[in-house]
């Protein structure tokens, strides 16, 4: 079954990249709130990353009405 009408966002997530130390692989990750350690999907060596600001990314949420008001109207 194939839906006519083109589908809007429903949400968003802000996506932060970290370039790995050891190869310098961009690595994405969804608005990381909390210090952790990712792994580099291309070397597989694990680092610390530094966490981004929940009000922040939150202010953003907010101002796009969670991705809704980005959508392309017309
Ligand atoms: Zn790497």
């Amino acid at each position: 079954m194939i839906s006519h009408d083109p589908v809007k966002p429903s949400r968003m997530t802000l996506v932060f990249i970290y370039t790995c130390p050891f190869c310098q692989n961009e690595v994405m990750i969804p608005a990381p709130l909390e210090p952790s350690n990712v792994r580099c999907g291309s070397c597989r060596n694990v680092f610390p990353i530094v966490p981004v600001d929940g009000p922040t990314v939150q202010y953003i949420h907010t101002m796009l009405l969670n991705g809704r008001a980005a959508a392309v109207t017309d």
